[in-house]
């Protein structure tokens, strides 16, 4: 599988894993590959912790029976990698020169770092429409995750706005637990797969507004209160009363600075062979919501992450053998 290249000594500095990103799979990784003994580097990237950072209480996370708080999830696991030896680093990773080996990094623009192998771990960002009210009720009723925050608005009124397989699995998602959901479509049609548009139009508490955009998020201490929408045809507007307003329309995934030397889809998903987290450079590894753009949840990014450790540990052995030959 690998080149019988002799290999190149490894200067002081490098290290052997080096993951890049916060989140719980890059935590998860950090974890695996620190009891493994083999002392990873972690680079946080601009937002520690990740997406759960934005959440207030994480209830689907297998082993918290009362639920945490997103953020003190993601102290705790830091502290859990640090504890078997986890090297934390508040550095961005800028570029990456995937060209030879040993891998090269650079963080914050200046500092050059080697490693053995690469986790990346840079998860994926949910787009917003844009608007100021969009933020200032961020958490208090405007969620980009149904299946995170559904829960929350049981038994009340919601609405989605996006026309994709996300908003579509979303709304009926949505509709089991809520008394009424309102899919707000910006065109005449959806881009859903058939089978999805088919489930959204046979729930009977999904309302679609068709070419419908968002003008204003409503609200008060409390939290939203309704969506003021406008009919981009007829510029009719009218006010939605709901308490939820879940977006999902579309995530990007935070890999623009491998696009060089990693294959990926046509949105930036990075590419991985099926049942592991190789990717098509030897020693680079993607876990999380970077290479899936279908799950997304806390659980199965850690679930990658566990396997990208695993994947890198049995790279570096492989590596090492071919030292002996
Ligand atoms: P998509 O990019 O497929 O869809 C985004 C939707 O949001 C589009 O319909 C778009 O409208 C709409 N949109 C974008 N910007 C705005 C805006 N500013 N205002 C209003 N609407 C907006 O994203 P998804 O997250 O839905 O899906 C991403 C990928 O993941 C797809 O390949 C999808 O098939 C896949 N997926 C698969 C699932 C499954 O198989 N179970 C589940 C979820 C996702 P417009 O159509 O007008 O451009």
């Amino acid at each position: 599988m690998f080149s019988k290249q002799r290999h190149i000594p490894m200067e002081k500095e490098e290290v052997k894993v080096l993951i890049i990103g916060s989140g719980s799979a890059g935590y998860t990784a950090a974890i695996y590959a620190a009891r493994a003994g083999l002392k990873p580097v972690l680079y946080t990237g601009a937002q520690p912790g990740g997406q759960l950072t934005i959440t207030n209480d994480v209830e689907n996370f297998p082993g918290y029976p009362e639920g945490i708080n997103g953020p003190q999830m993601m102290v705790d696991l830091q502290k859990q990698a640090e504890r078997f030896g986890t090297k934390v680093s508040y550095g961005m990773v800028t570029s990456v020169d995937f060209s030879g080996y040993p891998l090269k990094v650079t963080v914050d623009e200046t500092e050059e770092v080697t490693a053995g192998s690469v986790i990346i771990a840079t998860g994926a960002t949910a787009k917003y429409l844009g608007i100021p009210s969009e933020e200032k009720f961020a958490n208090k009723g405007v969620s980009a995750c149904a299946v995170c925050d559904g829960f929350f608005y049981r038994g009340k009124e919601v609405a989605v706005v996006g026309a994709g397989d996300s908003a579509a699995e979303e709304s009926t998602y949505l509709a089991n637990m809520c008394t009424k959901v309102h899919l707000i479509v910006r065109r005449s049609e959806m881009r859903a797969s058939k089978i999805m548009q088919a489930r959204v139009m046979k729930t009977p508490n999904i309302e679609v507004h068709w070419n419908t955009e968002t003008d204003e998020i409503l609200g008060d201490e409390s939290g939203v209160t309704g969506a003021r929408v406008v009919n981009n045809k007829t510029g009719e507007k009218k006010i939605l009363p709901v308490q939820g307003f879940f977006l999902a329309i579309g995530h990007q995934p935070n890999t623009g600075i491998f696009k060089k030397y990693i294959n990926m889809d046509e949105t930036g998903y990075i590419k991985v062979t099926p049942g592991t987290t190789n990717t098509n450079v030897e020693g680079v590894f993607a876990v999380g919501d970077a290479a899936d753009k279908v799950y997304r949840q806390a659980i199965t990014a850690a679930g990658t992450g566990c396997m990208g450790a695993l994947d890198a540990e049995k790279f570096l052995v492989a590596k090492e053998l071919e030292i002996v030959e």
